[in-house]
């Protein structure tokens, strides 16, 4: 289930990556740094360009930083985890026999090619048997039983209006390109995508048994079906604002939005319980659905959804499938050279269907009540430099700052590992059929999504498992999240000084509880309904200040020609950029009467908060991630991370020492929010 409304502080994916893992015995190695460089001209360059240097990626990956040399060494650890439990045969039902057959079954290859296309022929066989309007419609609702992409998604979620509901959510989807753009886009570049894509999706057709005629005319087929759906959906940038993405109608207005696609016949066949209202966003969206139910025809429809099918299944089919998918998807579009090695996948997978069985095991054994009590600490503070910083705020009315003193004062937190288990009751894993642990395990989450409904929205869960290397916050919830995989060095590190943990996992915390006050977060109250609690004239001068960060991100190059989207990356550059403030402001205040630390590596402490986020930071990209990254992705590359923020902070140019006009310092044309 995509869950659309979070904000994730890095990349959503966790890569992973043997034989490199976080050796370093010093918490900050000056050996990374490329003391050539100046702090003042390129700190991310001066922190990190000895290991950048002499830095690979590895051939199974696209990109290569501190967060994947964590989540690889949490990953060597979930692997002992699952191995452990493989052999262990426990007792049906039990954490350990769930997720150690899981494994078993998905490092079984030679079932998985022994079985061939076995696991997907139920669903070609339903869709070879569509034969009008109706058939059709309850075909799309018996793939989505499944988890299985067609035409839209749907589920159960927060109603973003009054949060402590749930209702039911249609909302754009049906493409398999990264995004809208990819199917819209005239450049040279995107022009070439779509034709592999084509030549893709030709592959697949062949590998269904289609002719090499009939398999090229079908793959045209899907493509236009696809960019009818691109033209109607919203961009990246559009989904960015909520009120866009919210539109609660009762059920007959919907009905007669789309007077072609039967909701009550579509409830009915997902065993939903009866509704008298749902969000359907974006309008047009649907509208241009109820159309297509009109005018493109059965045959062609049948054709979309076997490829929706087959595209979404191969990473689980036999090799041909799943290779023809990677040489796609991760080969062209993200510049992976090789597979990973099979167990990593393996971990990955588990990780995602059994998140919270795998997640405690390795939480017991990688996160101390140490650790949480430091982080309550540490996130404490945070807090109350916060508060320092909105009262302080010369450009925003007390009644403003009241209201965000007020959601401050109530945000919650989740720490390590979710507090209250959901457990896997009802779900059937076995060590014989990936693909049948796959397809129950999605039944299973698609099922339990819709138990919410009817019931207090619980806001207990986490939305992320235990070993992730990743932090969030939720408008939702107005709660910040740090699982235990990202609370190890070096974000957070026992044997650091202050200085250096406040400029890690201080930043992470601060990017976080900022997120809260983004153009996205800003416009979700203390409750986290969408609201908006600004005065008309603080809310124009904060998009005023917005702008000026919308600005600078735009003219970040990243390859020639191709430049960070400023509105896109927004939300994320206003966390860094508060979120470093919050941090720095933290830590002078935890300083506060006592004595002047000595330096440490000729560095004061003042610097070492700074060398701390850069550290955090150390990563490249193949040049094919750089572009998906820009074209998809809320964040921006790891280089701006770094400079974007510190260029705009005079405490950063104290730090260092660093003189109006140095690349590192905008001065007059500094952008400040918070
Ligand atoms: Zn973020």
């Amino acid at each position: 289930m995509k869950i659309p409304f979070i904000r994730i502080f890095a990349i959503a994916a966790v890569a992973i990556m043997a034989a490199q893992a976080f050796t370093q015995t010093r918490p900050f190695d000056t050996g990374r740094m490329d003391t050539t460089v100046s702090p003042c001209s390129d700190f991310f360059a001066y922190v990190n360009g000895t290991w950048l240097k002499n830095t690979q990626i590895p051939a199974s990956e696209t990109r290569w930083g501190t967060f994947n040399i964590l989540a690889d060494s949490n990953n060597a650890l979930l692997r002992e985890i699952l191995e452990t439990s493989a052999k262990a045969k426990a007792k049906e039902g039990t954490d350990a026999q769930l997720i150690g057959d899981f494994y078993s079954a998905c490092m079984d290859e030679a079932s998985i090619e022994r079985v061939g296309t076995k696991p997907i022929e139920p669903f070609l066989r339903e869709i070879a048997a569509i034969k009008d309007t109706a058939s059709l419609q309850r075909e799309i609702a018996k793939l989505h039983d499944t988890g299985l992409p067609a035409v839209f998604t749907f589920g159960a979620g927060a109603d973003l209006k009054d949060t402590n509901s749930v209702i039911i959510n249609a909302f754009q989807g049906g493409l398999s390109l990264p995004n809208r753009d990819y199917y819209l886009n005239t450049d040279p570049k995107s022009v070439e995508t779509r034709a592999k894509f084509v030549d893709y999706m030709t592959t697949m057709f062949k590998l269904l048994g289609d002719s090499p005629e009939a398999a090229a005319k079908n793959a045209a087929t899907v493509m236009e079906l696809q960019t009818r759906l691109a033209k109607a959906s919203l961009s990246q940038v559009e989904l960015r604002n909520p009120d866009n993405r919210y539109n609660k109608v009762t059920l007959s207005s919907a009905q007669s939005m789309t007077p072609d696609f039967s909701w009550n016949a579509y409830l009915e066949e997902r065993g939903v319980p009866a509704q008298s209202e749902m969000n359907i966003a974006p309008p047009r969206f649907f509208t241009e659905v109820n159309a297509m139910m009109k005018d493109v025809s059965i045959d062609e429809w049948k054709t979309y959804l076997r490829f929706m099918v087959a595209n979404a299944a191969s990473p689980m089919l036999a090799k041909r499938f799943a290779e023809a998918n990677f040489d796609f998807f991760n080969r062209y579009l993200g510049g992976q050279k090789e597979q990973q090695p099979r167990w990593k996948t393996c971990v990955q997978q588990t990780n995602a269907n059994l998140g919270e069985a795998l997640g405690m095991e390795y939480a017991k054994r990688a996160f101390t009540p140490a650790a949480k009590a430091r982080m309550n600490e540490l996130i404490d503070n945070l807090m109350l430099a916060m508060k320092d910083r909105i009262g302080g705020l010369e450009w925003m009315s007390e009644e403003t700052k009241k209201q965000a003193l007020q959601k401050l004062s109530t945000f919650k937190r989740k720490i390590g590992y979710p507090d209250v288990l959901r457990g896997y009751k009802g779900l059937t894993i076995d060590d014989r059929s990936y693909a049948g642990n796959l397809i129950r395990s999605n039944e299973f989450q698609v099922r339990r999504n819709f138990q919410d409904l009817g019931k207090p929205r619980d806001k207990t869960r986490m939305n992320m498992t235990p070993p992730t290397v990743n932090a969030s916050y939720s408008s939702q919830n107005n709660d910040i999240t740090f699982p235990a995989g990202i609370l190890q060095p070096p974000f957070f590190n026992f044997e650091a000084d202050d200085a250096l943990n406040y400029g890690a996992i201080g930043g992470v915390i601060g990017h976080e509880i900022t997120h809260g006050f983004d153009d996205q977060g800003s416009r979700f109250d203390a409750d986290g309904n969408l609201k908006m609690w600004w005065t008309p004239e603080d809310r124009k001068k904060f998009e005023d200040r917005a702008a000026c960060v919308i600005k600078q991100y735009d003219s970040f190059e990243v390859q020639p020609g191709l430049f960070i989207n400023g509105k896109l990356t927004l939300g994320e550059n206003i966390g860094d950029f508060a979120g470093l403030t919050v941090a720095h402001r933290a830590y002078e205040l935890s300083r506060k009467g006592k004595p002047e630390p000595a330096p440490i590596d000729g560095f004061t402490d003042e610097q070492r908060f700074f060398l701390g986020w850069g550290q955090v930071w150390a990563g490249k990209y193949t040049p094919e991630a750089e572009r998906l990254q820009v074209a998809t992705n809320v964040h921006s590359l790891p280089k701006w991370r770094v400079n974007g923020p510190l260029s705009n902070m005079p405490q950063f140019a104290a730090a260092f020492n660093c003189k109006p006009g140095d690349p590192m310092v905008r001065g007059e044309a500094a952008c400040a929010i918070w």
